[in-house]
């Protein structure tokens, strides 16, 4: 079973992931979740978890104290992978995905306001991934979106007709068009070929569109510049 361990402020925003596929998965037991409040390892009696940075500047920055006793309580039996959610890192892709889902535990950490003391990072973070160029107010979604991807590439979680490796970006290419009922609608009919019942023209049709869709939506894809 793969465990991922989430550090975060705010663990009643991970709710989100109980719902459809992965919750059940969760609810199967192919994948496990536990979401740690680092506000709990605080040791101010205020429970305060963040500071003004030195050398001034807006924002507050969160402290390495409980972020690295949170850590410790998920980590006493194993030596997890961890994971900062950053846009510093490097963008999330499938393949990265892919192997993060032979791992079988990993520790994710979600900052919040201007984000985490650097010597946390130093001391505790294997690697940090971005969900992409952009900045977002915390963690907790790029940590969702993470945990989401990693684990429809773990076997089981997908039913059988839920496939991925037909998928965009499994294999580099964006997927064929999908069409389902009705055959008609305002006017626009569902590829002939489809309806045919040949499945060996219907897997050529779908190669070829998918060749398409992606020189036209992302030939950047083609050029192996993702
Ligand atoms: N001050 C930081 C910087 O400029 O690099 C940004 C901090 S951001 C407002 C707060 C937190 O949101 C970050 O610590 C990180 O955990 C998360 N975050 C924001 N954007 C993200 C992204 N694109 N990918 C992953 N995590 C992100």
């Amino acid at each position: 079973m793969m465990k991922f361990s989430v550090l975060t402020l705010f663990p009643e925003m991970m709710s989100a992931l109980g719902e459809s596929i992965i919750g059940r998965a969760i609810s199967k037991g192919i994948i496990s979740t536990e979401y740690v409040n680092i506000r709990d390892y605080s040791k101010d009696k205020h429970r305060r978890v963040d500071d003004y940075p030195y050398g001034a500047g807006g924002g507050m920055v969160m402290q390495p104290q409980p972020i690295y006793d949170a850590y410790k309580s998920v980590a006493k039996d194993d030596k997890p992978h961890v994971i900062y959610m950053s846009p510093q890192g490097k963008t999330l892709t499938q393949k990265r995905a892919k192997e993060l889902s032979e791992l079988p535990h990993i520790v994710i950490l979600c900052g919040h306001y201007e984000g985490v003391d650097e010597r946390i990072i130093e001391e505790i973070v294997d690697e940090e991934i971005s969900i992409g160029d952009y900045v977002l107010t915390g963690g907790e979604l790029p940590c969702m979106v993470l945990i989401d991807c990693v684990s429809r590439m773990i076997d089981g979680v997908l039913d059988s007709h839920e496939t991925a490796s037909a998928e965009s970006h499994y294999d580099g290419f964006l997927e064929y068009p999908q069409y389902t009922r009705p055959p008609e609608f305002m006017g626009r009919k569902v590829p002939e070929i489809l309806l045919s019942g040949h499945h060996a023209n219907i897997e050529k049709w779908r190669k070829e569109q998918s060749i398409l869709r992606t020189k036209q939506k992302r030939p950047d894809l083609l050029k192996g510049d993702e």
